[in-house]
């Protein structure tokens, strides 16, 4: 069950409204976030929700089965939209398009892009500072340093971040100079910097683990919602499976199944979701079709000399190509609806 409580309201009242929680034999636990304020409270016996309904200073209450909770339609059955500011909106109505280089690289190579998303109406940038790979030898991301450049090239063209963290103590370092927070694949069960994560301010990225389920990707979610932040957005990734034709399984079904579980916008990342650059787009459009909110792809000035991720990354011929068939493709889905 999840109560939200009225603004303003008086300690007493909120421990009147928790002693009758108890009194039912449910266990409260209180939440706060940039937008209201919650009991999610856990229990099994059966009881009238009005009695709590008609509470004084409760706003409003709904019975949620599920092991998520906030970040569930059975909660808040109205799609969240997340504000980057400057008009750019992610959520439904408006098809998010994020694009970068799998690595931050070079001051020229960011140029480029930049230059690149301008032209085509792109608002927001993809590039990681610092990289999970599999091998300790491989180029590690370029750090701090890496970002300040980006950011400083991002802001004088009016272009959002987004960029991967990997631990709770970069979460202070990187926030003036990012948009929005990246949880990678790596990291979707990492439930400190989750934790961590629910206490900033900023938007957030969550992308589903290599072998996670889309319960255990929502609960994740949860975490994050649950410690106050609700600026949150979910990533279809791929999946690892016994197919060993291309990187990973992108898992088309979890975009309708996770936009019904879940008031949250829904992003795609063809790149890491097959891992090979001629069946990107083909895979992006899918996405949208099947009601994506936007998409995350890899391009870079050169893929073939990218430092990370070359075989999936696209150049920019076939991005534009890409963007311009999204934006028809989103433009005529939500002329059908
Ligand atoms: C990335 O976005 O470059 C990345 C490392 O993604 P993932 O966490 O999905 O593997
Ligand atoms: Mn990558």
């Amino acid at each position: 069950m999840i109560i939200q409580l009225e603004e303003k309201l008086s300690d007493k009242k909120k421990e009147d409204i928790q002693s009758k929680i108890k009194g039912i034999g449910y266990q409260a636990t209180e939440v706060k976030t940039q937008k209201a304020n919650y009991l999610v409270c856990i229990g099994k016996k059966e009881f009238d929700i009005r009695l709590i309904g008609s509470l004084d200073g409760v706003s409003d209450v709904h019975r949620v089965s599920d092991s998520y909770k906030l970040v569930s339609r059975k909660w808040k059955v109205e799609p969240s939209r997340i504000d980057l500011g400057d008009g750019v909106i992610v959520g439904e109505g408006n098809l998010a398009l994020m694009a970068g280089p799998c690595s931050i690289e070079s001051e020229e190579q960011v140029r480029k892009v930049i230059e690149h998303l301008v032209a085509t109406g792109v608002k927001i940038m993809r590039g990681g500072v610092y990289k999970p790979r599999s091998s300790p030898y491989a180029f590690r991301g370029m750090g701090m340093e890496g970002l300040k450049m980006f950011n400083r090239l991002c802001r004088e063209n009016g272009i959002k971040i987004i960029t991967e963290v990997m631990q709770v103590s970069q979460i202070e370092e990187m926030r003036d100079y990012i948009d929005i927070y990246q949880v990678g694949a790596r990291n979707s069960q990492n439930f400190n910097l989750l934790d961590a994560l629910g206490a900033v301010d900023k938007p957030v990225l969550l992308k589903r683990g290599m072998s996670g389920t889309i319960d255990e990707l929502l609960q994740s979610a949860e975490y994050i919602f649950s410690h106050g932040n609700e600026k949150l957005m979910l990533c279809e990734r791929g999946i690892r499976t016994y197919e060993n034709a291309y990187r990973n399984t992108f898992d088309l079904n979890a975009i309708p199944v996770l936009k019904e579980k879940t008031h949250l916008p829904v992003i795609a990342d063809p790149s890491h979701g097959i891992g090979l650059r001629d069946y990107v787009s083909a895979i992006s459009l899918g996405a949208v079709m099947a009601g994506a909110d936007g998409i995350i792809v890899e391009i870079h000035p050169d893929p073939h000399a990218a430092i990370s991720d070359a075989e999936q990354t696209l150049n920019f011929g076939e991005s534009a190509a890409l963007f311009s068939k999204l934006k028809s493709t989103y433009d005529f889905l939500h002329k059908l609806n």
